[in-house]
């Protein structure tokens, strides 16, 4: 199948590059020259394990090609996705500009039938307004369908390849069948294909993001139990994870979610409940305590250093907001930098794969190090905010050796607290015994 996928971020060039390895012809579009001229002569420009791979294979058989003309990208396809940005607006609610910009661009441009899908996280009626904004202009049948994507960073292209589900919103029975056919190679293990109607789709991305942040949040709570009344976290953890109406997944405690998706979804589903007069009560908390949550391990850092943290030097290990990724949008650790250096304090910073997006947001503000060990040099502490494997193991002497003082503050609790003990560290964590 020809299929176009307008928007190459993280969503698109793993959406367009595994299409492609299924064997269709591919072709991304994005209004970044830039981007296009780098992704066309064979640079992958997201960090995403597996996908270069993908992508090399897929450039050179000819079935992925990238240009900044919708005209020209979209002309021989059957199917086109928008995976466009829905940044929350000042209001919270979804920015449907870019959707909407480019729908309307498409109505100009369709000459024969197309399925326009949605791939972009939009809120309840978004495929309404899509279809008004391309029949303005178009003069050809055309189908909308909602088909939300899942894919978790760190592990998009596995995600996208072996997806849990497939969710397909859709009424039009033309639509139904070529996004099955398309999806088909996909599914190919048994897991489902799930047809429903617009709305409940696009619903069902809000629901299962905000499911999911709620899920840390309440972890994050229990967390802060845990230290004020002396249990810990752990247990807790795998005392309830075992129980299979639970689940073990997703319940380690930290220092709160970020990235590009909850923060906005859950932000824009409480604004879409507020439009239908409707006060969604827990996910107004689940947002409070994941603001607290981001900066929890500073005041631990004031009190440890007796609330004065001029001319103190800190190391912060990870900066994306989570591992596996160069993503930084909403990540903690910019929080605790922020903290840290309007407090008095500097910051050395190392991360496997996101310093150059830091350094483009915040330049001088931190300094940089070439290695997660040289960062600790003439530190009075280390900070860690991304749970990156190579920080699980580290090599303790050179840590010892480093830091002035045995300090660590772990805001995703990497290490055992026996351990640290063991060591001589001074070791605080998120939801367990601190150790002095
Ligand atoms: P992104 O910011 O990484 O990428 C968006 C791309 O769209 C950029 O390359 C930008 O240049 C391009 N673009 C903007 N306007 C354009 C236009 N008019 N024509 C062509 N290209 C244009 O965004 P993303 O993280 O890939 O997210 C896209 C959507 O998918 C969002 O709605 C997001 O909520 C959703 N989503 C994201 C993830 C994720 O993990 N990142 C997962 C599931 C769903």
């Amino acid at each position: 199948m020809k299929i176009t996928v307008v928007g190459t971020g993280y969503v698109g060039l793993v959406t367009g590059t595994c299409f492609a390895e299924t064997g269709n012809e591919v072709t991304c579009v994005d209004i970044d020259a830039n981007k296009v001229k780098k992704l066309s002569s064979g640079q992958v420009t997201i960090y995403e394990p597996g996908l270069e791979k993908l992508f090399e294979r897929n450039l050179k058989e000819e079935r992925l090609f990238f240009t900044t003309s919708l005209e020209e990208g979209i002309r021989d396809a059957e199917v086109i996705f928008l995976a466009l940005p829905t940044p929350p607006g000042a209001d919270g609610a979804a920015d449907l500009s870019f959707i909407l910009k480019v729908a309307d661009q498409l109505g100009k441009l369709l000459t024969d039938y197309k399925v326009i899908v949605d791939k972009s996280t939009v809120p309840v009626g978004t495929a309404e307004k899509v279809i008004a904004a391309i029949a303005q202009n178009c003069k050809t049948a055309f189908d909308v369908v909602s088909n939300p994507e899942f894919l978790r960073e760190g592990v998009a292209v596995d995600d996208f390849m072996k997806p849990d589900r497939v969710v397909i919103g859709t009424n039009s029975e033309r639509a139904r069948k070529i996004m099955g056919e398309l999806y088909a190679p996909f599914v190919r293990q048994g897991n489902p294909i799930i047809y429903m109607d617009e709305k409940s789709a696009e619903l069902t991305k809000y629901a299962a993001n905000s499911f999911l942040a709620t899920k840390i949040s309440f972890m994050n709570e229990i967390a802060v139990l845990c230290e004020k009344l002396g249990a810990d976290v752990d247990m807790v953890r795998r005392g309830i994870g075992s129980d299979d109406r639970i689940g073990k997944r997703f319940l380690f405690p930290g220092i709160g979610y970020g990235g590009s998706c909850f923060p906005k979804d859950v932000q824009a589903l409480v604004k879409s409940s507020q439009d239908v007069e409707y006060d969604f009560k827990i996910l107004n908390a689940v947002m409070d305590v994941n603001e607290r949550q981001k900066l929890f391990l500073v005041p631990k850092i004031k009190a440890y250093f007796n609330g004065d943290l001029k001319g103190k030097h800190f190391a912060l290990w990870g900066l994306a907001f989570k591992p596996n990724t160069d993503d930084i949008r909403e990540a903690p650790a910019l929080y605790i930098i922020d903290a840290l250096v309007a407090a008095g304090a500097t910051v050395t910073v190392f991360d496997p794969e996101a310093m150059e997006n830091v350094r483009q947001l915040i330049g001088d503000k931190v300094q940089y190090a070439e290695h997660q060990y040289t960062s600790l040099d003439h530190a009075d502490a280390l900070i860690i905010a991304t749970e990156w494997s190579v920080f699980r193991t580290p090599d303790f002497h050179k840590i010892s050796a480093s830091l002035k003082n045995k300090v660590i503050f772990d805001g995703r609790n990497l290490f055992e607290v026996a351990r640290m003990k063991e060591m001589g560290y001074h070791y605080e964590s998120v939801g367990r015994i601190t150790i002095a």
